[in-house]
């Protein structure tokens, strides 16, 4: 496997019979395997549901007993063959996708920067949706072969864990993270010693270290500044995501920048395309020229060298969604690196100047979209406003000739699908459907489905979410310091047979959170209807330092305590993969009441959908391009408006027109088995539309085809 520049440690106690358990627990690949996880979880479901699905911890804990037992068990050694033969054949495939229909990119590997990625609810090196993307990003390049190679770093703390206090607080919870429990591997050259790269900062170099994750034949190294020499504050800047102030920001995104390119070099790769996912790691472009900058060119020439092998994907629809460092600050972090590019302090700061109304800032956005030939927004009304906003770094442009074009978001399906849907699907589309996912046409075969199949599947989902949230509780409980209130609030009451609608995100303000509770006396009325009962289910983390999201947290919070919902309108605790993999599996609607045109893409909608949840959103991002008229519904028009005000109001009163009169009565249209075919009919229509589109696998086949293959050339 030379993908990979670690080796396994032996770390396990493990019967010979079942040795290879080891290697599955450290690569990312079971888990997007349903089977595979049950070769863990029929050991001990309920140590496994404990260790939170972490299979390190867990092959530790379980002991030897029930090991030995378990290398005799013959229904156990037929799942594990099974998998191993999986695994096995999965990692060495000749000819994939990429080396078929690409062969020009096999000996190029392409490097993809972000600042996050989210890859498993046991690796919280992730935020929002930027991370899920990311993650997905890799998983999609392992099934289709592409030599890629992810960057990023190993926050050392984690992303914090979410607490909701009895009225409606968010408290935000570090926990450092044991790297040992982690399916992380140290980066270690022959001798055994560290590989470290070195990025200067003000009087000082800060040393990174380096983490590899394994992600089915991708790598994807984590930088990590928590090691002598340096001091015990640039040990933390690799601690934390998103520090808030600046000073911080700046050396952090330096360090990805700079220090993801050293790190590459160090591990003998040489990169024809660096992808930038967001602009945090635009400093990359500038290490690059700086490479060339020493071999003796112009920093001109460097720049028109290095700026076609660059691709820069905008997730920001607004200016100030991307980092603008003051001039000063700049000065103060870079004041030793613009001389060995040879230039003057203002050639430098014009490289990415960008005038804002705040100030004359230094903005990452600019020196991405400056320096990267390939640039993307993610979706096609996100690219529209993209070339509207950039539209002064071409002024000779007209607006839609812009050079920014569109690659709109996917999710990785097998991710996010729910096994028992899984399994439906091989038996009726055909056992290799996972390889034509792409393909339009395998999608009608759905309609050989009979509706009582799926809608029991979705029943199945939906029994699924309630009793994790029960017994999630029931913990919660347990362990003391919790109100009554809270538990209620925690969805004990949940009903699993009645309509039941998720809304889980981030919780920044222009996700309009609040839209559903804007007319509260109407809305109690719609979900409390003896015979229509409908529940809503919210989740979401803010940014610590995002006061009016930890504001909108608590808005909803107080309508979730109020007796008169019934318990059916629900908060639950720490939104991450694992929650959101139930809510997107069991909810019957995914609901979205973005701002727009603010959701850039979004993407939860998408893992909705696949399983066979219906949207109910506004017409932004993607599903103003998936809605048909039958696949779901829309909240307000397909247009712009002139005030946030009017824009709230007439979207308030869509959804609740939309809820009232054809949601609610279209899911209680009963035949005598208690099926509603009408609804079965939509969630295949949107299973169709929305599968072979809206995944990664249409999305990175486009990232190869118009952004890679051409930079390679
Ligand atoms: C998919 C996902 C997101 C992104 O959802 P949006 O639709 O973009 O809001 C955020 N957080 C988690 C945990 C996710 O799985």
């Amino acid at each position: 496997m030379d993908n990979f520049r670690t080796k396994l440690p032996k770390l396990f106690d493990l019967p010979k019979r079942l040795e290879r358990l080891g290697e599955l627990a450290y690569n990312l690949w079971w888990t997007w395997q349903p089977e595979a996880a049950r070769v863990f979880g029929r050991l001990d479901y309920a140590l496994w549901e404990r260790l939170g699905h972490n299979p390190i911890r867990f092959l530790r804990e379980i002991g030897r007993p029930r090991l030995n037992q378990a290398a005799k068990d013959k229904d156990y050694l037929a799942i594990y063959d099974r998998i191993f033969a999986s695994f096995d054949s999965y990692l060495s495939q000749t000819d994939p996708w990429a080396a078929r229909t690409h062969p020009e990119l096999n000996n190029s590997p392409i490097a993809y920067f972000s600042m996050e990625f989210g890859l498993h609810e046991t690796l919280p090196i992730y935020s929002g949706g930027l991370g899920v993307l990311a993650g997905d990003h890799l998983k999609e390049s392992s099934d289709l072969g592409l030599p890629l190679v992810g960057i990023g770093f190993m926050y050392a703390e984690g992303y914090f864990t979410q607490r909701i206090t009895e009225d409606g607080w968010q408290d935000a919870i570090n926990n450092p993270m044991n790297f040992d429990d982690l399916p992380v591997l140290p980066v270690t050259a022959d001798d055994g010693a560290r590989i470290t790269v070195e990025v200067e900062l003000p009087d000082r170099a800060v040393s990174l270290q380096m983490w590899e994750v394994r992600v089915g034949r991708v790598p994807l190294y984590l930088l990590d500044s928590n090691i002598d020499p340096n001091s015990d504050f640039d040990k933390k800047l690799t601690a934390r995501l998103y520090w808030s102030d600046l000073d911080r920001r700046i050396m952090q995104e330096m360090l990805l920048g700079i220090g993801g390119v050293r790190a590459l070099r160090a591990l003998g790769y040489n990169p024809s395309v660096w992808h930038m996912n967001e602009g945090h790691a635009a400093f990359l472009t500038l290490e690059r020229a700086r490479e060339l900058v020493a071999a003796g060119h112009t920093f001109e020439q460097a720049l028109a060298k290095t700026r076609k092998q660059n691709v820069f994907t905008t997730h920001t629809p607004v200016p100030a969604g991307n980092d603008e460092f003051p001039l000063w600050l700049i000065e103060k972090y870079m004041s030793a690196f613009w001389p060995q590019l040879n230039l003057s302090r203002e050639q430098f700061f014009d490289i990415a100047h960008h005038h804002m109304p705040t100030g004359e800032t230094f903005s990452m956005g600019v020196l991405a979209l400056r320096n990267a030939d390939g640039r993307n927004a993610v979706s096609e009304l996100h690219g529209r406003v993209s070339r509207k906003m950039w539209n002064f770094l071409w002024p000779d442009c007209a607006e839609d000739e812009v050079p920014i074009t569109h690659v709109t978001n996917g999710v990785h399906t097998a991710n996010w699908m729910a096994r028992r849907l899984r399994i439906l699907l091989d038996f009726h589309l055909g056992a290799d459907w996972y390889n034509r996912l792409d393909d339009h046409d395998l999608w009608t075969k759905l309609d050989s489905i009979p509706d009582g199949a799926l809608w029991d599947v979705r029943l199945h989902l939906k029994r699924k979410l309630a009793f994790y949230m029960r017994e999630r509780v029931r913990g919660r409980w347990t362990d003391g310091g919790y109100h009554p209130v809270q538990v209620v609030s925690s969805g004990v009451l949940i009903n699993p047979y009645a309509l039941t609608i998720g809304f889980a995100r981030r919780f920044a303000t222009y996700k309009r959170a609040g839209l559903m509770m804007s007319d509260v006396e109407r809305l109690l009325d719609i979900i409390n209807r003896p015979n229509t009962p409908v529940q809503i289910i919210f989740a979401g983390k803010a940014h610590p330092a995002d006061e009016a999201g930890k504001q909108l947290i608590q808005q909803v919070y107080r309508t979730v305590k109020k007796a008169e919902t019934g318990g059916r309108i629900v908060f639950l605790e720490d939104y991450d993969m694992n929650l959101a993999r139930y809510l997107v599996q069991g909810v019957d609607v995914w609901m979205n009441t973005p701002r727009r045109p603010m959701e850039a893409s979004g993407t939860s909608g998408m893992k909705a959908a696949l399983n066979g949840a219906l949207n109910f959103s506004v017409l932004d991002g993607w599903w103003r391009e998936a809605f048909n008229g039958h696949n779901g519904w829309a909240i307000g028009e397909d247009k712009d408006m002139d005030s946030p005000h009017m824009q709230d109001e007439e979207d308030s009163e869509s959804l609740y027109n939309t809820l009232e009169n054809e949601i609610i009565p279209l899911y209680y249209d009963r035949d005598p088995k208690e099926i509603s075919h009408e609804w079965i009919a939509r969630v295949k229509d949107s299973m169709k539309t929305v599968i072979p589109q809206f995944s990664t696998r249409r999305m990175v086949k486009e990232y190869v085809e118009r952004l890679y293959v051409p930079a390679v050339k």
